[in-house]
């Protein structure tokens, strides 16, 4: 076993693509410490910065005193404690949905959820960006898995007319914004096309919620709040705490409260971490200048560096090889800014990238000046 481990490490070594855990504490809204050096951070989903909001941080502590560090069971034993009441209704109110259903994480409720939904005479259709865990979902669920080019409604429509009539139930999975593009999904054709089709529409939010649509996230479209019948999302990013989220119809949550095993095996999340996921969605539901915060600066951030105007909080700058994308974000630590090289297999084979994030916490001057930086390492690698 080993022998095995090793090989395995080498050769991802060879290839560039080892990953390691570095110690990363982060110190102050939009500021990293690793090791030595202070950083500020262009790598973190903490878009609004509610992990560190003085509210956000009382309403954790307050219940944890009041009921603990953990939830000691499973929803549906005794970890359904009153504060999943109160969040629940937040977010069915924040995505105009009957019901919402809180899971442990974001991964745990599309590992849940889809296989609670589909099986096996069913055929489940993916844009090909899909993160992971929507993947993995996928697979638990033992449907057939068509995935369409990314974005391209006319690609998921031409496997539908082929492959549609040959399955029972078929469900459509897209993000609302992509993690590593930073690109928004045509929501409004793909609901035309779900509902021509016969489909149910899936989207993950992740990174949308806090941060698109007034903070409503990329459901909303110039205003409207489109009918998507399953929005999942995490409470991880822009929300700043932990927990992941489906907003659906009434009969849906039920039969997913009966049937997702993630939901089911699994400890409830610790109360703390529900009383601050409800305190910062409140803020995003109120404070409609912090959140339009991140878009700005990354549109910033795009328009002085001519590249396409950022549609989200999220810009890539593709290198290409995973060699550059590495060295670009060495250059750039050393320039005092923390920015993480993504690689295969999380992006596609030659598609190497830094991966930056904007916040809240930054301020103007600190994105220009990380703008030339970035111009600086780009030309230098
Ligand atoms: C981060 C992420 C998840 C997982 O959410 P967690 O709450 O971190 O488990 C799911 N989907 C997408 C698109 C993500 O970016």
């Amino acid at each position: 076993m080993q022998q095995f481990a090793h090989e395995k490490l080498v050769r991802l070594e060879a290839q560039l693509l080892q990953r390691e855990l570095v110690i990363t504490d982060r110190i102050a809204p939009g500021i990293t410490r690793r090791g030595a050096t202070q950083l500020i951070s262009f790598a973190c989903n903490d878009y609004l910065s509610l992990s560190r909001h003085p509210d956000v941080i009382q309403a954790s502590v307050e219940a944890t005193r009041r009921l603990g560090v953990g939830a000691g069971a499973s929803r549906l034993v005794t970890g359904n404690h009153s504060l999943y009441q109160r969040l629940e209704a937040q977010l069915a109110k924040l995505k105009g949905t009957e019901d919402a259903i809180v899971f442990g994480s974001g991964y745990l409720t599309n590992i849940g959820a889809i296989p609670a939904l589909m099986g096996r005479s069913d055929l489940i259709l993916m844009d090909e960006a899909c993160h992971s865990c929507l993947y993995s979902g996928a697979r638990l669920a033992r449907s057939r898995i068509f995935t369409f080019k990314h974005n391209d409604v006319g690609d998921a429509a031409e496997l539908l007319r082929l492959h549609r009539t040959e399955y029972r139930y078929c469900l459509l999975l897209t993000e609302g914004v992509f993690s590593m593009d930073g690109d928004r999904a045509p929501i409004a054709a793909l609901l035309k096309l779900a509902n021509e089709f016969d489909v149910w529409l899936m989207t993950d939010d992740a990174h949308g919620l806090g941060v698109v649509g007034d903070g409503r996230g990329s459901n909303v479209d110039a205003g409207t709040a489109l009918p998507v019948p399953l929005q999942m999302g995490t409470l991880s990013k822009a929300v700043g705490a932990y927990g992941g989220y489906l907003c659906t119809s009434r009969a849906v949550a039920d039969l997913i409260r009966n049937r997702a095993r993630s939901l089911i095996y699994s400890t409830a999340l610790p109360p703390g971490t529900v009383a601050a996921a409800s305190k910062a969605l409140e803020i995003i539901a109120t404070d409609k200048d912090l959140v339009r915060k991140p878009i700005e600066r990354a549109r910033l951030f795009t328009d002085k560096l001519g590249l396409p105007t950022a549609q989200s909080s999220i810009v890539p700058l593709l290198l290409g090889s995973s060699e550059r994308a590495l060295k670009a974000s060495e250059h750039l630590q050393q320039a005092g800014y923390l920015v993480v090289a993504i690689r295969p297999p999380t992006v596609p084979v030659d598609t190497a990238r830094l991966r930056c994030t904007f916040s809240a916490a930054h301020e103007t001057a600190d994105v220009e000046a990380f703008a030339r930086a970035a111009a600086e390492a780009l030309a230098a690698v």
